[in-house]
């Protein structure tokens, strides 16, 4: 769709007649778009003439859906209730930067899910790694109670040897 699809946006029926007029105050409009788009970021309320079907100022937002990725738009503000208007400010894009688009948001899901998955064997390898270290931990404390066994048994078995050498 071509810049302007709606509101004050539309290019239609101009250059001729009132149209001349109709013109410059379009071109107004973009160069005070222009010069609001430089100074303001994605969600700021844009002020120019242009209105949502509340009467309420636009906000900035950009796409990221399909071959729309970073065409910025003017929609409206209303964030439970939001109104159809919707003011593209860049051009749709067409041939190879289409393409280019397409295949960067390929990637970018690709990358998606690659970090997705990956995070999730980490999680398992953290919890992996926890029950290592509480199974070596109960390792430990079992070797420790034998090895307490066995010089107690040593103690008694030298005590009962002892006692039969006195006594032989
Ligand atoms: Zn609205």
């Amino acid at each position: 769709m071509a810049r302007g699809s709606m509101g004050a946006g539309s290019r239609r029926g101009r250059g001729r007649g009132t149209a001349g007029r109709e013109e410059s105050a379009l071109n107004g409009l973009e160069v005070e778009l222009d010069q609001l788009l430089e100074e303001h970021r994605e969600g700021m309320v844009v002020r120019t003439g242009l209105r949502c079907r509340h009467g309420l100022y636009p906000v900035l937002a950009c796409s990221w859906s399909d071959t729309d990725v970073g065409r910025r738009f003017l929609a409206c503000s209303q964030v439970e209730e939001p109104c159809d208007f919707k003011y593209w400010i860049d051009q749709k894009f067409d041939g190879r930067a289409k393409r280019v688009i397409e295949e960067l948001v390929f990637m970018n899901q690709s990358l998606t899910e690659l970090y997705v998955h990956s995070a999730r064997q980490w999680d398992e390898l953290f919890v992996s790694r926890q029950k290592a270290r509480e199974t070596i931990c109960e390792l430990s404390e079992t070797i420790r109670e034998q090895r307490s066994c066995i010089v107690i048994l040593l103690c008694f078995t030298a005590v009962i040897a002892g006692g039969l050498w006195l006594v032989l």
